[in-house]
């Protein structure tokens, strides 16, 4: 599916391949129609999984379409709990909406008021917000709700841990009863379930289950190690779990040739599996690991697709992967079938900012390592 078959118009799919995205992920295919009917929605997500795309499109869209008279009022609001994530939304507007004339302002607490209230002088659009300071500039008078269309309550069940639930209670009333209403929540405990009903009109309900739901199982471990350590480090690793059977990712070819290389000469029996092996050299590599008969493989993301075992013992990323979610489906070939399962990650210097972005989609903070003397 693309973007374009959702029924994107066209400032915002240039602004969508400026980004470079190539398909909208499950959340964004399945809210982005809805949002689009000005439709009430339910939408169980978390971050990652392209849920800011999901409401921004939908709204920047209508907006855009919509007839512009007289002064700039506040049509569309988005309450979310921290001022971290107010930010990374208003980032996501100013990107998707950078086609158009919508103007776009967040606010937060925690920093002076004078620089928000500047901006809201100015007049916007779109208003990004967490709830204490909106109140506070409600209550001041710098801000009316009465023109509210489109009305976002982000990351809901951990704006009522965080104890936000009084504050989102006195900003409902303000808002008018004829509006969009989307509401994103990682998880449905009651207590959002109630709140829903009382704020959404006939809403469609939407759910994605996180590819990291798929790791709860496995135990992760992350190495900080320099890259010229890392086959030392891999040896030893594998001589202390000689027992288990154990697949080492790398990114290129070259790269799993020479690990595979490199450990056989370390007394450690290995094949790598790559797309220039032949069918053949693939099987019998997989059929000796299978057996048992070889205890470690070295693969590319592409040529492990075939290895589907259920005794997995662990998986090791030698490297990085590109992309996030890689790492995700790479490690969950261990864990498999009530089996124990770990995978190993080795960070060099310079794949860090990746390891950073891996650990937002995971939504998972790994365990360290120490490498031992
Ligand atoms: P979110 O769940 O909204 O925090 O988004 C998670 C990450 O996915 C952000 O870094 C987005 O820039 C990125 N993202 C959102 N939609 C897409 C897409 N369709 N293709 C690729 N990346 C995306």
């Amino acid at each position: 599916m693309t973007f374009k078959e959702l029924h994107i118009s066209e400032p915002i799919l240039k602004a969508l391949s400026k980004k470079k995205y190539e398909t909208p992920t499950p959340i964004q295919q399945q809210a982005i129609p809805i949002g689009l009917k000005a439709i009430d929605l339910i939408g169980i997500a978390q971050t990652g999984t392209g849920k800011t795309a999901a409401f921004a499109i939908p709204i920047i869209q209508q907006l855009n379409e919509s007839p512009k008279i007289g002064k700039r009022q506040i049509k569309a609001l988005i309450l979310t709990p921290t001022r971290e994530l107010a930010i990374q939304i208003d980032d996501c507007f100013r990107e998707y909406s950078e086609f158009t004339d919508l103007r776009h302002t967040v606010i937060f607490g925690g920093v002076k008021q004078a620089a928000q209230v500047d901006q809201l002088k100015r007049g916007t659009d779109i208003l990004i917000a967490t709830p204490g300071r909106l109140l506070d500039l409600i209550s001041q008078k710098y801000i009316s709700l009465g023109n509210i269309k489109h009305f976002v309550l982000d990351e809901a069940d951990r704006m009522l841990d965080m104890g936000f639930i009084h504050d989102v209670k006195k900003l409902l009333p303000l808002l008018p009863k004829s509006r969009q209403t989307m509401l994103f929540s990682a998880t449905m405990p009651k207590t959002i379930v109630d709140l829903s009903k009382s704020i959404l009109y006939k809403p469609s309900k939407v759910e994605v289950t996180p590819v990291s739901s798929v790791v709860d199982t496995i135990q992760q471990g992350l190495y900080y190690v320099e890259k010229d350590q890392k086959t030392d480090l891999l040896i030893d690793l594998l001589k202390k779990n000689s027992d288990k059977l154990i697949l080492v990712f790398s990114r290129t070819k070259h790269k799993a040739d020479k690990i595979a290389r490199l450990l056989n000469k370390a007394g450690i029996a290995c094949e790598a599996i790559h797309g220039n092996k032949t069918q053949t050299a693939r099987q019998r590599a997989l059929t000796n690991f299978k057996s048992g008969k070889t205890h470690v493989i070295v693969a590319t993301d592409i040529a492990a697709r075939g290895i589907d075992i259920d005794n997995l013992g662990m998986v090791v990323n030698y490297e990085l992967p590109d992309v996030a979610e890689t790492y995700v489906h790479r490690i969950g070939r261990t864990g498999r079938a009530g089996h124990a399962g770990v995978a190993i990650t080795f960070c060099s210097e310079e794949e860090r900012v990746m390891m950073r972005d891996i650990q937002k989609v995971t939504g998972k903070k790994l365990n360290v390592m120490l490498l031992s003397a």
